[in-house]
């Protein structure tokens, strides 16, 4: 159990699919109920299904305070899930996304599909240019996300990612590991921002 118990909101992003491995389903499940048990509260995409529909109903039942931003064609299509605290219906998707941002204290990512990995690489690429200042982590549970890291050491190595970009990015198989890490790494009023120069490919290493 974490000493500091001040709570604090972790948007997490995950898969929307149906039908996916039990082992993905125990991990989200455990992962609901983990950020629960560390003082977190829950912000996520809002939907009842998928990894997303696993992840909120353990977290609900673990104590946390859910809040679903979803938007309005989501909600028609009845995936929204009405057993969060607050289910937040917004017009866009952009503005799902920036509501989810600007909530946040840090981010967690499950596996999932294109709508995870956009979200992963907005966020990331939010930290980058200093739009905002909060730790970003990723679950790489049953080593899910070992090509997403290759891909960005391999983006390092080829000279098209800063090696101070990808390293903001905190991995762990554990998720109670990730989420001492997280938490450990948020700040008060999520900044200070660093220079994104240190970040951006074009400053560096070699230009
Ligand atoms: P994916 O990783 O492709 O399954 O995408 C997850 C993303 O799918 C979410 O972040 C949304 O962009 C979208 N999505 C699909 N179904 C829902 C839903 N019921 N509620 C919210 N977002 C959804």
């Amino acid at each position: 159990m974490p000493s500091d118990t001040t709570r604090r909101l972790l948007t997490v992003y995950c898969a929307s699919a149906r039908g996916l491995d039990s082992r993905h389903l125990d991990a989200a499940r455990d992962f609901g109920r983990l950020l629960a048990e560390h003082s977190f509260d829950l912000v996520y995409g809002g939907g009842g299904i998928g990894l997303m529909g696993e992840l909120a109903r353990s977290a609900k039942n673990s104590g946390a305070r859910v809040t679903g931003i979803i938007t309005e064609q989501f909600v028609t299509l009845e995936q929204g899930w009405d057993g969060c605290d607050e289910l937040i219906v917004v017009d866009s998707m952009r503005e799902r996304k920036k509501q989810m941002e600007e909530r946040a204290d840090a981010f967690a990512i499950l596996p999932g599909g294109l709508g995870t990995c956009e979200e992963f690489f907005e966020t990331l690429v939010g930290r980058v240019i200093g739009r905002h200042a909060k730790p970003l982590g990723i679950l790489n549970v049953n080593r899910f996300f070992d090509p997403l890291l290759a891909l960005l050491s391999h983006g390092v190595e080829s000279g098209f990612v800063r090696s101070a970009a990808r390293d903001l990015v905190i991995s762990a198989v554990d998720a109670g590991a990730l989420l001492d890490a997280l938490r450990a790494e948020i700040t008060p009023n999520g900044g200070p921002s660093h220079d994104p120069r240190a970040m951006l490919p074009m400053h560096g290493p070699h230009g």
